[in-house]
């Protein structure tokens, strides 16, 4: 694709990266077949080349509207067009920098902006998030069935296992994990635990960044990384192996810590160790090694929802289906498996009606088979489903640890 960036934007490090993204995209429009949005709205400008256009466009100097805006904000950034680009165009990128361009051209007014800027200040922190969370499952049985289905069941963890190893890994608690599924990193460190690992959660870290980042508050997210590396360094130079992070949404973006801050001279360096050391859990564990299992009765039958961080983002395909199978659990084939469930981060909240539509599509095709439960890997994903599916949701790893410690 041809450009002709503005000198607004020509001489800018962000202006750079986007012209290089915009001229490998040859605008074939393969994307478009797998792109959740257009399949549900049918239109050019909800889909990858159409999204592509408006942000070249915007580049060029073409004026910028509310409704080039409402285009980029219906997009999921589920990166399903990534994975399906012949040529490779990094459209998430492109995404973010187009996003966070029309933001600054196009302020966002009243309700809008302010419930933004909320989800920026209150999921992040899990002391402000954790009490409203308390209250919810509190009042649980007395909300209406809407709100009741968004506040997720309380958890018992089970035991964080005591015995010190020899090897070490940290893991990132994260924000709403840490209060909303602390089951999911209690059952990584037991199953790490069975193989000779402590897991370390690291004091001082939390948030990975990524509400404010896919919420064009790229200094906030950056804020956030800088904060992770500095609690993470010191145990990275006392021989912690990896980072492992049982979220794939966080992970994705973890993932990318040293691209996001290559320009920080005091950072760079450090990004970029921290993100090459990044695993997601399923790239700990080797199917070849693991002990077999034995699932709890009547929960064999398992349908895995791969989320979007996991499948294009980090691009791990058919990872995770192999250890439960070690495991000893059976899993169901699930159509259009590709596609997102309409989680995406803080997409269910502020694209309501799109999210829902995913979900019905994706839970049809998660219980097609009848599956005894459905395993994710990612807690946006889990609690979305798990607001409306038939059967229980868990994070997959739950699952490893039950079998595990079932046989
Ligand atoms: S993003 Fe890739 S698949 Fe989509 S139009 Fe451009 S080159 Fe084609
Ligand atoms: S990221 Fe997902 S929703 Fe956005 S354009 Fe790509 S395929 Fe469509």
């Amino acid at each position: 694709m041809q450009t002709r960036l503005s000198s607004e934007f020509i001489d800018t490090p962000e202006g750079r990266e986007a012209d290089s993204i915009l001229r490998a995209c040859v605008h074939c429009g393969f994307c478009t077949a797998t792109c959740p949005t257009y399949q549900l709205l049918g239109n050019e400008l909800d889909g990858p080349r159409g999204r592509i256009y408006l942000i070249k466009q915007m580049l060029e100097g073409e004026p910028v509207s509310d409704k080039t805006r409402l285009h980029l904000d219906r997009c999921l950034t589920c990166r399903a067009c990534e994975t399906t680009c012949p040529s490779g165009v990094r459209y998430a990128r492109l995404a973010d920098i187009g996003r966070e361009i029309a933001e600054q051209k196009v302020p966002r007014r009243g309700l809008d902006g302010l419930g933004r800027l909320l989800l920026r200040k209150l999921i992040p922190y899990p002391r402000r998030f954790a009490p409203l969370l308390r209250a919810g499952q509190w009042l649980r049985p007395l909300l209406p069935r809407a709100l009741r289905n968004k506040v997720p069941a309380v958890q018992q963890p089970g035991a964080w296992p005591s015995q010190a190893h020899a090897r070490r890994m940290l893991v990132l608690a994260g924000c709403v994990q840490s209060v909303g599924t602390p089951a999911t990193n209690a059952a990584c460190a037991r199953v790490l635990d069975r193989l000779g690992i402590s897991l370390v959660e690291a004091g001082g870290a939390g948030c990975c960044g990524a509400v404010s980042h896919h919420l064009s508050a790229s200094q906030e997210a950056r804020a956030f990384m800088r904060r992770n590396i500095d609690a993470w360094w010191p145990h990275i130079e006392q021989g912690a192996e990896a980072i492992v992070i049982t979220a794939s949404g966080c992970g994705a973006l973890v993932k990318e810590y040293g691209d996001l801050l290559q320009h920080d001279a005091d950072y760079a360096d450090k990004a970029r160790r921290v993100s090459a050391m990044t695993k997601d859990i399923s790239e700990v564990l080797d199917a070849g090694n693991l002990p077999q299992g034995r699932p709890p009765a009547g929960q064999h039958k398992v349908a895995f929802h791969s989320p979007c961080t996991l499948q294009h983002a980090q691009q791990l395909q058919g990872v995770v289906e192999p250890l439960l199978e070690r495991a000893g659990y059976r899993l169901t084939e699930v159509a259009d498996a590709h596609l997102c469930c309409g989680s995406a981060g803080t997409y269910s909240i502020l694209q309501p009606a799109l999210s829902k539509q995913l979900l019905g599509r994706k839970l049809e095709a998660l219980q097609g088979d009848a599956p005894d439960i459905i395993a994710t890997a990612n807690i946006g994903c889990q609690l979305h489903l798990a607001g409306a599916s038939r059967v229980p949701v868990k994070h997959w790893i739950e699952l490893l640890d039950e079998a595990l410690a079932g046989e």
